[in-house]
């Protein structure tokens, strides 16, 4: 049964994630608040936040942290008239501001869903998204034939921030895989073995991770380092992750490590893709 879906934050994810909900025949409302030039064509554009909740059922967030997520939550309870009943947000805010996010819509009678997302850009473009979705079960059993338009819907638990907590935990071991194997090739290259030789024999052995297998031999070994997503954005989330850890009291010495490689990585290629990691390692920058 096809509905009209309200969409907030038509950004790099947001726009490739909607399309697919326009192709397969539901109505759009999108709003953005700084460009919908790149809404799915036959999307109806709205004015405002609250325009979309005025006219959506379900609404679905694209945006860049837990502030924003927040201030939209606020927007939307405020909005009148009101037609929303359900808000999915599939931004990456970590597990207090979703659980804010949640309590906010709630005093409005609505249901907010933490539903964040790991593939990345190519993920949302080819709907082969992780989807890791926290809300009562019969909440995901409603919504998992629209969230498999998008990618791989998965039930995390009932309780906002459970998804968020499994995002974090993952971006984590990428970005740890990544800065480790960085560190690995490079010394292996330094021994005059060919980056494609070390990356056959890892792959086939017990260090194969998410960088051995796909960024290395995708993006790194052509030198193209274009996995689309920011370092930056990437220093966002394991940060997140880290502050999370410490506050239940987890053990946090090796996210410590790697937040800190990160950040200055960061610092030193403002704007890099988490690609450049490697040449960033490779060339000695991490100890200039
Ligand atoms: P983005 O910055 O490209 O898009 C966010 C959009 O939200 C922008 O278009 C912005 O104008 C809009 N926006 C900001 N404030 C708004 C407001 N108050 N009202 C309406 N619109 C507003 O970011 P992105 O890369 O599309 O990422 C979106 C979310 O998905 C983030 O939380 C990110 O961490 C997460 N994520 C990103 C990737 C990735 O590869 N880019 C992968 C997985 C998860």
């Amino acid at each position: 049964m096809t509905q009209t879906i309200g969409w907030i934050g038509v950004g790099s994810m947001g726009h490739r994630m909607s399309r697919h909900l326009v192709a397969a025949g539901h109505g759009l409302v999108v709003a953005d608040a700084v460009s919908t030039e790149r809404a799915p064509q036959g999307a109806t554009v709205a004015n405002s936040n609250a325009q979309v909740a005025a006219l959506a059922d379900t609404i679905i967030l694209s945006l860049p942290d837990g502030n924003v997520s927040q201030a939209v939550a606020r927007e939307i309870a405020a909005a009148s008239p009101r037609k929303v009943k359900t808000v999915i947000d599939t931004s990456t805010i970590g597990l207090a501001a979703a659980r804010g996010a949640a309590e906010i819509l709630a005093a409005a009678g609505v249901e907010f869903v933490d539903a964040p997302v790991s593939g990345g850009t190519a993920g949302a473009d080819k709907a082969t998204l992780a989807i890791m979705l926290a809300c009562p079960a019969e909440t995901y059993e409603r919504l998992k034939p629209l969230m498999s338009l998008m990618g791989k819907p998965f039930y995390v638990g009932p309780n906002p921030g459970q998804g968020q907590a499994v995002k974090l935990l993952n971006n984590f071991l990428s970005a740890t895989a990544l800065a480790a194997t960085s560190e690995a090739i490079a010394f292996g290259v330094s021994q005059d073995i060919p980056m494609q030789t070390i990356l056959d024999i890892v792959n086939a052995s017990t260090g194969r991770n998410s960088a051995t297998d796909d960024k290395f031999p995708r993006r790194i070994v052509h030198g193209r380092y274009d996995a689309g997503f920011t370092a930056r954005l990437q220093l966002k989330d394991i940060k997140l992750y880290l502050e999370s850890a410490r506050a239940v009291g987890i053990t946090e010495e090796v996210a410590d490590t790697v937040v800190k490689v990160w950040s200055e990585m960061d610092q030193a290629l403002p704007g890099a893709d988490i690609c450049e990691m490697y040449p960033y390692t490779r060339d000695g920058r991490r100890k200039a």
